[in-house]
């Protein structure tokens, strides 16, 4: 390859300015046009007016502005989820969903195209693994969302890496994405409004926990034995309990920062009481919080979500032992938010 035009959505400032200086301009003019990308939101190099016009025209020829469309869109009847299947450069999709609650409008962005993790219940596991997204391909889920919600004068308050894919398995562009998204330069977004999702791929978490980010780190745990946690996440057999659980430790120690573990309740799998006693007795004295969220049913897996009664009898275990944890309400149930369902529902058509 190598003849392809670099996606400037791609480049930190250092290249960006790298590239300019190369072209003999002066390496203000990358601040200028991250401004424009990432402040003023513009897609094309026309707009960006405060630039000379024959640096737009080189601009143009040498590299691209890759903003993905929309293929499909979905709302729920509550209004308070949109999930759009975008299109990108070369045709793969991603779908990225925009969640708003009460003056807060959250994303929720993909990070591969797929997901290699083979999660029995998780539609995008069912698809298998696609590609990689670039860390331009991660951020322009969010400018997408964003130019649309600046329009009424509003802007995204958080960013969830929780969409299709394993963003510790698309590491380097995960972490540029972030860094943009953060720079001051950049998106300007706040570090704890971000927060990043794994299955708990061990080495990534060791690695993040080295960063000297402020990000939120949510683990995907959805079982407490490795009996049931590798039936349900085929990954737990590469990195059991012991060993996530020790990065765990060394991400706390390293960052002092609270650790979320998401908890999908399915039905008579892993809303028994004995779950909730392993639960508890793995959290037991952790800077962590649980999230629980009813399972969202896919076309692949038989689970239904927990019922009620069972879910106020998992949960009262760890009331009983001071775990903190929260009862997530189905959010966009009736169009399936959950990762990867409506792009699989667009190829069946
Ligand atoms: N791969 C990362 C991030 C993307 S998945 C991870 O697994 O953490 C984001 C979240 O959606 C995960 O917690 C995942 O377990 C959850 N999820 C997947 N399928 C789901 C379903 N059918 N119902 C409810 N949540 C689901
Ligand atoms: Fe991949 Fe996350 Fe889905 Fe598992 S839950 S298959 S890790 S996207």
């Amino acid at each position: 390859m190598g003849m392809e035009k670099p996606n400037l959505y791609d480049l930190d400032l250092p290249e960006l300015e790298a590239q300019l200086v190369a072209w003999g301009q002066p390496s203000y003019r990358a601040r200028q046009i991250w401004e424009w990308l990432y402040r003023r939101l513009v897609t094309d190099f026309d707009a960006m007016s405060s630039l000379p016009k024959a640096l737009r025209q080189q601009l143009a020829a040498n590299t691209t502005l890759a903003v993905p469309h929309v293929l499909s869109r979905q709302e729920s009847l509550d209004g308070e989820t949109r999930k759009d299947l975008l299109a990108l450069a070369d045709g793969e999709q991603v779908e990225v969903v925009l969640m708003n609650y009460i003056e807060r409008h959250s994303a929720c962005l993909s990070t591969q195209v797929g997901c290699a993790m083979g999660c029995a219940f998780c539609a995008t596991g069912q698809m298998g693994f696609v590609r990689q997204l670039s860390s331009g391909e991660i951020i322009a889920q969010a400018l997408h969302l964003q130019r649309e919600l600046s329009t009424r004068g509003e802007s995204l308050s958080n960013i969830v890496l929780m969409g299709m894919g394993e963003p510790l398995l698309n590491y380097d562009a995960t972490l540029a994405a972030i860094r943009l998204l953060v720079h001051p330069q950049g998106w300007g977004m706040g570090q704890r409004r971000i927060t990043l999702s794994t299955a708990g791929i061990v080495p990534g978490i060791r690695r993040l926990a080295e960063e000297s980010l402020q990000v939120n780190l949510a683990i995907s745990l959805h079982a407490a034995t490795d009996a049931l946690r590798q039936q349900l996440m085929p990954v737990n057999r590469k990195y059991p309990l012991d060993a996530l659980f020790n990065a765990v430790h060394a991400y706390l120690q390293a960052t002092n920062r609270r650790v979320t573990f998401e908890w999908v309740l399915i039905h008579e799998v892993n809303d028994t009481l004995e779950q909730a006693e392993a639960l508890a007795a793995r959290l037991r004295g952790l800077l962590a919080h649980v999230n629980f969220i009813p399972l969202n049913p896919t076309a692949d897996f038989a689970g239904r979500p927990s019922s009620q009664e069972r879910i106020a009898a998992f949960t009262e275990v760890l009331e009983r032992q001071h775990i903190a944890h929260t009862v997530r309400l189905r959010r966009g149930g009736d169009i399936s938010a959950g990762c990867g369902q409506l792009r699989k529902r667009v190829q069946q058509l």
